[in-house]
C-alpha cells in the first residue's frame, strides 16, 4: 500500500504527474478540486455552494473540504494505495489528514511563479470530456475543438490574472506552512518542475524509490 501526496502551486502538474503515477502502480488519483469541478459542472448543492468561491481563486471552507475528501477516501477504492491532489492546503487540513491517514510521502513540484503564470493562462479544458490541454506544450490538433470527443475548449473560470494573483497569495500565504509541517515530519521529496512530463516523472519516481514509469 502507498499513500502520497502531490503538492505544486497551481500549474506545477500536480493532476497530469498524479495521474501518471498513479496509472501503473494501481493508485488511485484523488483531485479535490476535480470533485469540486464535478459537482459545479453537474449543478449539485455542493456545486453552487462553491462555484463562485472556486471562480475567484479562493478557497472552498474547510469542512466542506474536509467532508468531501474523507467521502472520497471512505470508498477504499484504494487497494494499492492512493496520490492526493488538492488536499491538505492549509494547517488545519494536514491536521486532519494526519490523524486519519498514515502517508509514505509528499511530492513537492518546485514551480516559480513567473512559470506558472505563463503556463495556467495558456490552459484549456474540455467541456464536454474534461480533458486538459496547455497552448504552449499540449495543443489540440483543431483550434478549440477536444480531440478526443470533440467537445469545445474552454478556459477555467479560474484561470484569469485576477484569479490567478488571488490563488498564489492563497498558495503562498496558507500551502507553505503545510509544507514545512510535512518538511520536519520528513516527508517530502522535491521535484523541479520546469522539465518535460516524462522527466518529471522519472525524477518523482527516483526520489520515492519507485520503479521507472512505463508506458
Ligand atoms: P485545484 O484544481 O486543485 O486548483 O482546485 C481548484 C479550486 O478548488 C481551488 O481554487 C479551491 O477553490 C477548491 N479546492 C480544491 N481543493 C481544496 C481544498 N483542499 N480546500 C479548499 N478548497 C479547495
Amino acid at each position: 500500500m502507498r499513500k502520497y501526496v502531490i503538492m505544486g502551486v497551481q500549474g506545477s502538474g500536480k493532476s497530469v504527474q498524479a495521474a501518471a503515477l498513479g496509472a501503473d502502480l494501481d493508485l488511485v488519483h484523488i483531485s479535490v478540486g476535480d470533485i469540486f469541478r464535478w459537482h459545479v459542472q453537474n449543478h449539485t448543492k455542493i456545486g453552487a455552494q462553491v462555484r463562485r468561491t472556486m471562480a475567484a481563486g479562493e478557497l472552498v471552507g474547510d469542512d466542506l473540504a474536509e467532508a468531501v475528501t474523507a467521502e472520497r477516501l471512505a470508498q477504499h477504492d484504494w487497494n494499492y494505495g492512493f496520490v492526493i491532489d488538492g488536499f491538505p492546503r492549509n494547517a488545519r487540513q494536514a491536521e486532519f489528514f494526519l490523524e486519519s491517514y498514515d502517508i509514505d510521502g509528499v511530492i513537492f513540484l518546485y514551480l516559480p511563479d513567473e512559470e506558472v503564470r505563463r503556463r495556467v493562462l495558456a490552459r484549456r479544458l474540455c467541456s464536454g470530456c474534461g480533458m486538459d490541454y496547455n497552448l504552449i506544450a499540449g495543443r489540440p490538433a483543431e483550434e478549440g475543438v477536444c480531440d478526443v470527443c470533440g467537445g469545445t475548449l474552454v478556459t477555467r473560470e479560474d484561470d484569469t490574472e485576477e484569479a490567478l494573483a488571488v490563488r498564489l497569495r492563497e498558495y503562498h500565504e496558507k500551502t507553505d506552512p503545510v509544507l514545512e509541517l510535512f518538511r520536519r515530519k520528513e516527508y517530502v521529496v522535491t521535484v523541479d518542475a520546469r522539465p518535460s512530463k516524462e522527466e518529471v516523472q522519472q525524477e518523482i519516481r527516483k526520489s520515492l524509490g519507485l520503479p521507472p514509469h512505463k508506458d
